[in-house]
């Protein structure tokens, strides 16, 4: 019986600023980062689980998730992972701790850390795929591990059972269908906004080459420059779908003004066009700039803002984050969210290690949750993958299912030493 003895942090920084990629109109020189929690255990596995920063500030999170371990450490796995919302609402509600949040900014980061760690450390226990691990689990095991409360006037544990229950019959068929094809996904990082034109057009035609068919740019700095930079990108990608993102640069007015100047590039999506907390803005935002769809979710800091995106009916699409979200218990309930809401889940990626966990929580959302792919698409930027031991493979614009066991944070340990903050050896 594999108990969890201790948690150990880890403070890895990629020099991302360097070359400008990951860049936008709001985050213009990001260090691409992981505060990892990495369980010890008496077994044969470590969890390995983190969240994601840009840098500065990712010593923060690993002294939240230091705040948190008495929390975890001594319990044995199977009472952690028996009661799943029980064992989640200790990390989030803890008499003291919670006042940090609750359940947003940096504590809320930190719990992200530790509970992807747990579904690691019982996928690695269970030699599956975080996929895997869930798509096995009977609709009770679900919604055993999904926290309810500030849900149930939308959606409680009957109606979510219902919702998986009805998706049961045609798990075994999807899972082959993605062995087969792979889940469609999009390409962000042709488009980061510090590149030049002549930059964008070569990634554009190097992607194309490779396959993809869904395409994102960053925008939000003059409306000049975003015209020019939709322009550049239709005439590289033709007819496929575009998408944008703002990274909450506007006041609502001017999203809706900024907008009316994007018309003519037939956009899929226009991504957090305002401030991830403001639904009512979203929901006017959307209203206006129909036929474009909104997207938001990546700041989106917990499952009751989820929950009045949809009421509000402000998002067409929902970009949950892998770590944003309290790890993957909450994410589960925003999956559950949507699908009763009807609106598609587009999971947030292209972060460190974020494109390695989003391949699981797409399959699962496919596999046992919407059951469709229906206008689904999973972002995907194409840099830092060297670093994990179980990187995320794309081919012919689609993510492979993950094989390896577990959730698919492990760095190899060369990339430790090196990104390791502020000892390695790029940032000596
Ligand atoms: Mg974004």
């Amino acid at each position: 019986m594999t108990r969890i003895t201790g948690i150990r942090t880890l403070d890895v920084r990629a020099p991302t600023s360097i070359t400008l990629a990951g860049s936008d109109a709001v985050h213009q020189d990001p260090d691409y980062s992981g505060a990892y929690a990495i369980l010890e255990t008496d077994g044969p596995h470590q969890g390995v689980g983190m969240t994601f920063t840009i840098g500065r500030g990712n010593d923060l999170c690993c002294a939240a998730i230091e705040a948190l371990a008495p929390l975890v450490a001594g319990r044995p796995l199977a009472e952690v992972v028996g009661d799943g919302a029980g064992f989640w609402r200790r990390l989030t509600n803890d008499g003291q701790l919670r006042w940090l949040g609750p359940e947003k900014g940096v504590i809320h980061l930190a719990t992200a850390a530790i509970v992807n760690a747990v579904w690691d450390l019982w996928a690695k226990e269970e030699s599956k795929p975080l996929w895997r691990l869930v798509a096995d689990l009977t609709p009770q095991q679900f919604v055993d591990a999904v926290d309810f409360r500030y849900l149930t006037d939308v959606l409680d544990r009957d109606r979510a059972l219902d919702l998986l229950q009805a998706q049961v019959p045609g798990r075994e068929a999807r899972i082959a269908e993605l062995e087969r094809d792979g889940y469609p996904a999009y390409l962000t990082s042709a488009g980061w906004l510090g590149y030049s034109e002549q930059t964008v057009r070569e990634r554009c035609r190097a992607a194309i080459a490779e396959g993809w068919t869904a395409f994102k740019t960053k925008v939000g700095i003059d409306v000049a420059s975003d015209v020019r930079r939709c322009e550049v990108m239709r005439e590289e990608i033709g007819d496929l779908p575009l998408m944008a993102d703002a990274n909450q640069v506007w006041e609502v007015p001017e999203a809706i003004e900024w907008m009316r100047h994007l018309e003519p590039f037939d956009l899929r999506w226009i991504e957090e066009p305002t401030s991830p907390d403001d639904v009512l803005g979203h929901a006017a935002i959307r209203r206006a700039v129909a036929p474009v769809g909104v997207a938001t979710g990546e700041h989106a800091a917990n499952r009751v803002v989820f929950k009045q995106l949809l009421a509000a009916e402000a998002i067409d699409y929902c970009q949950v984050d892998a770590c944003r979200l309290g790890g993957v218990n909450e994410v589960l309930a925003v999956l559950l969210l949507a699908a009763n809401a009807g609106v598609p889940v587009c999971p947030h990626a292209g972060g460190f290690g974020l494109c390695e966990f989003v391949r699981h929580l797409s399959a699962i959302d496919y596999v046992c949750v919407s059951g469709s792919l229906e206008d689904r698409t999973t972002e995907f930027a194409d840099h830092l993958h060297e670093h994990f031991v179980d990187p995320a493979v794309v081919r012919g614009g689609r993510y492979l299912l993950p094989e390896l066991p577990g959730y698919s944070a492990d760095l190899w340990p060369a990339s430790i030493d090196a990104l390791t903050y502020p000892t390695g050896s790029v940032w000596r």
